[in-house]
């Protein structure tokens, strides 16, 4: 089942999201690396913790967790370049803490007065995420596909700088250059400093003396933009791609966020997918299955023959070697599977009912009495 995120969190199964987030709260304080400096015991554990809130928070991660355990969520998958798989490093946990408990300047406003990790520069775009929906066809050989999406992009006529060209920043007259705010408050803990960045300068200590007209100083604009992606063969619904600065352009020069794109693999007419075999349900009529017959069958890459042996029994799985979904990164391919079905004709012709009558009195085949009944399975 692989890690047991309930029990890494300390809750029972049917824990609320409230009572969640508390306890994942609880741990993170107690682990978070900042606290503990050059441990990396707290620094593992602040990380499960992290992946744990991070599948337990999220109400559809967590009910295939629940179903499938840690193996329904592999949908994340790593290897050839530019992909991430599901699993954590320390800047994902970080990045989980900062999201759970309130943005930018959190950590700092949780243990009050903190000096370090202080904001140096703009700050960056956010991710975009898209979901892009793909045939079986497609999956199968791998696609480029083109969308479009809305992001931030830098301005065009301040190149980000967001002051009007020809003129410069100054120092932001709130902070004074140093792009935060502190705020000094007294508890029974004593005097506890917050700082948080200047809402002025958006923390980076200096403003526009004249601001671009064009993106009114931010810097960026919204722009609407073709993306290729390159999609590899063999991915399944749930399986993602990161795209490394590809998403909205953060304020004034702030470097790009990633644009994440989550795969969805449509229904198909008639291939069920298990894993990377596919499966097919092929009708016969009952001479064809008693007789044996070739048929022509679609694959997800063209048509091939498949002969029929006489005597195939309904139910029978027939196994064609190589003709499923490729392994994601890997050569080889899973295997189609052809399922029997004879269908029992429920109408009959005169001819036909001449015919079935004489096979009925010279079939030699009979079910004898011990064979008539078999335990149901
Ligand atoms: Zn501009
Ligand atoms: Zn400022």
């Amino acid at each position: 089942m692989g890690k047991d995120y309930y029990q890494i969190l300390g809750v029972g199964r049917d824990a609320s999201a409230d009572e969640i987030k508390k306890a994942y709260r609880k741990i993170a304080m107690q682990y978070h690396p900042d606290r503990n400096p050059g441990n990396k015991e707290a620094e593992e554990k602040f990380k499960e913790a992290a992946e744990a809130y991070a599948v337990l928070s999220d109400s559809e991660k967590r009910k295939q967790y629940d179903q499938f355990g840690e193996e329904g969520l592999k949908g994340g998958f790593s290897g050839a370049s530019g992909f991430s798989g599901f699993g954590f490093d320390l800047s994902d946990a970080l990045r989980i803490f900062m999201e759970g408990f309130g943005g930018f300047g959190g950590f700092e406003d949780f243990f009050g007065g903190r000096e370090t990790g202080r904001r140096r520069g703009p700050a960056a775009g956010s991710d975009l995420k898209i979901k892009i929906a793909l045939t079986l066809e497609e999956i199968s050989t791998g696609v480029t596909k083109k969308v479009k999406i809305k992001r931030f992009e830098t301005c065009p006529i301040c190149s980000g700088s967001g002051s009007k060209p020809g003129t410069s920043s100054v120092t932001c007259p709130v902070c004074h250059g140093s792009g935060e705010i502190r705020e000094i408050s007294r508890s029974i803990f004593g005097q506890i400093v917050n700082v948080r960045p200047c809402s002025n300068c958006g923390g980076e200590g200096r403003v526009a003396e004249h601001r671009c007209t064009q993106c009114g100083g931010e810097g960026r604009v919204q722009n609407f933009r073709e993306i290729s992606i390159k999609v590899p063969a063999g991915v399944t619904t749930g399986n993602y791609l990161t795209m490394r600065g590809e998403g909205n352009a953060g304020p004034r020069k702030g470097p790009y966020g990633d644009l994440i794109v989550f795969f969805e693999e449509k229904s198909h007419p008639y291939f069920y997918r298990n894993e990377d075999d596919i499966y097919i349900d092929l009708h016969l009529t009952p001479s064809e299955a008693v007789l044996g017959c070739d048929v022509e069958l679609p694959t997800l890459n063209g048509r091939v023959n498949l002969t029929i042996p006489p005597g195939t029994q309904p139910g029978k799985i027939l196994r064609l070697k190589g003709k499923g979904i490729p392994h994601l990164h890997h050569s080889s391919r899973g295997d189609m599977m052809v399922r029997i079905q004879v269908d029992i004709p429920d109408r009959l012709s005169a001819r036909e009912q001449e015919l079935y009558r004489e096979l009925f009195k010279t079939e030699t085949k009979k079910i004898r009495p011990e064979q008539r009944f078999a335990k149901f399975q």
